[in-house]
């Protein structure tokens, strides 16, 4: 079976090396020049299911994310997340711990994050979440899905749909685009969103640290991701304005963080379809298969193993009952 996936983001990559491992035979078509180059590569990262909110099929596939991650940190040389656990708190009191999580105080915060100079006085933790390098992340799981003999293309744009033939697109936010192109009306919403990356003394921000203003977190010794919030409209000087301050804050925030240094900030366009992930077959000949969904660093390794798992076996995953693509019209 030869299959080509679009798109060498978190969600192509993570379905290329998954048909790959189980032996099919994989080509990857990226437009861009490298791996990560859409949204992925300016995203937060934030692994955890616990919390937020798990829109429809989402819900159903929440109870695998961990046991996903491990297994690729096994599998995958370089695949790799830090499991720092997370605090997240709001403006007003009133945060409810989920499942999974625990309201802590003063003291419990002042252990978790030792540096931080004025916490709230509750905050909700979740020790089971993590984060990764989105960047490293797509990385290893292209090179392992070399390692098993798949092709991996750059500077290629995919889209030309050749009957017979099995793409799987996972092109984020030009998803819809290229569907229509074959003929299928598949409506993939979009909402932008500020990320933050910034020069930091390595332990400055032990944790994930969640907050109305800004959340924060190392994604490698030395460099800090932060977002905050960023409004549709924004002109490039507001935005820049608002990262400046928010380093500011974050100097003001934390001990040690005083040498914080904003290296740079990007507004990407995150693939939002309206009632979750939208994962299956659009054409009654199974020639053409798409993936989209928003959260997909967290959903990825989930998704394409089960995206691989019924293409190779032909049976639908009752996982991804969920996912399906609504009812598409055919032009
Ligand atoms: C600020 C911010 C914070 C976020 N925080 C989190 C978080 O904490 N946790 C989380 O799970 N998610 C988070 N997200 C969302 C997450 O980043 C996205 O859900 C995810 O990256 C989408 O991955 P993707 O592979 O679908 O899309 P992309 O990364 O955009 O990949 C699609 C790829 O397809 C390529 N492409 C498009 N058209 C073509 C074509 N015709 N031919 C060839 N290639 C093509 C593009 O170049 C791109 O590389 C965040 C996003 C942002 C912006």
């Amino acid at each position: 079976m030869d299959v080509t996936v679009v798109g060498a983001g978190v969600v192509g990559a993570s379905v290329a090396y998954h048909l790959a491992r189980a032996g099919v035979a994989v080509t990857v078509l990226e437009r861009a020049s490298g791996p990560a180059a859409g949204v992925t590569g300016g995203s937060f990262a934030w692994v955890g299911n616990s919390g937020g909110e798990w829109p429809d099929g989402a819900e159903d596939l929440r109870a695998y994310v961990h046991d996903d991650f491990r297994r690729l940190e096994a599998e995958v040389a370089g695949f790799a997340v830090r499991w720092t656990g997370s605090l997240s708190f709001s403006a007003g009191s009133g945060a409810a711990p989920g499942p999974g999580q625990a309201l802590v105080g003063a003291s419990e915060i002042a252990e978790l994050e030792p540096g931080w100079r004025e916490p709230p006085e509750q905050a909700v933790y979740t020790p089971t979440d993590g984060g990764v390098d989105p960047v490293a992340v797509v990385a290893s799981l292209l090179e392992a899905a070399r390692g098993h003999g798949a092709e991996v293309v750059y500077g290629a744009a995919g889209g030309q749909f050749l009957p017979g033939a099995l793409t799987v697109l996972a092109a984020g936010t030009d998803t819809g685009a290229l569907c229509r192109r074959a003929g299928v009306n598949l409506e993939v919403g979009t909402s932008p969103a500020c990320l933050l990356r910034v020069a930091a003394p390595p332990g400055v921000v032990k944790t994930i640290v969640a907050g109305p203003r800004f959340e924060v977190r190392e994604v490698r010794d030395g460099e800090l991701l932060m977002t905050i919030p960023y409004v549709v409209g924004q002109s490039a000087d507001e935005v820049g304005q608002n990262a400046e301050l928010a380093v500011q804050r974050l100097r003001s925030t934390f001990d040690g963080a005083a040498e914080c240094r904003l290296l740079g900030y990007r507004v990407s366009s995150r693939p939002m379809p309206a009632h979750g992930p939208v994962v299956g077959y659009v054409k009654p000949d199974r020639s053409l298969y798409v993936a989209v969904m928003h959260a997909a660093v967290t959903l990825a390794p989930t998704v394409g193993r089960l995206i691989a798992e019924e293409i190779v076996s032909g049976e639908p995953r009752e996982e991804l009952a969920r996912c399906r693509p609504g009812l598409p019209k055919f032009a």
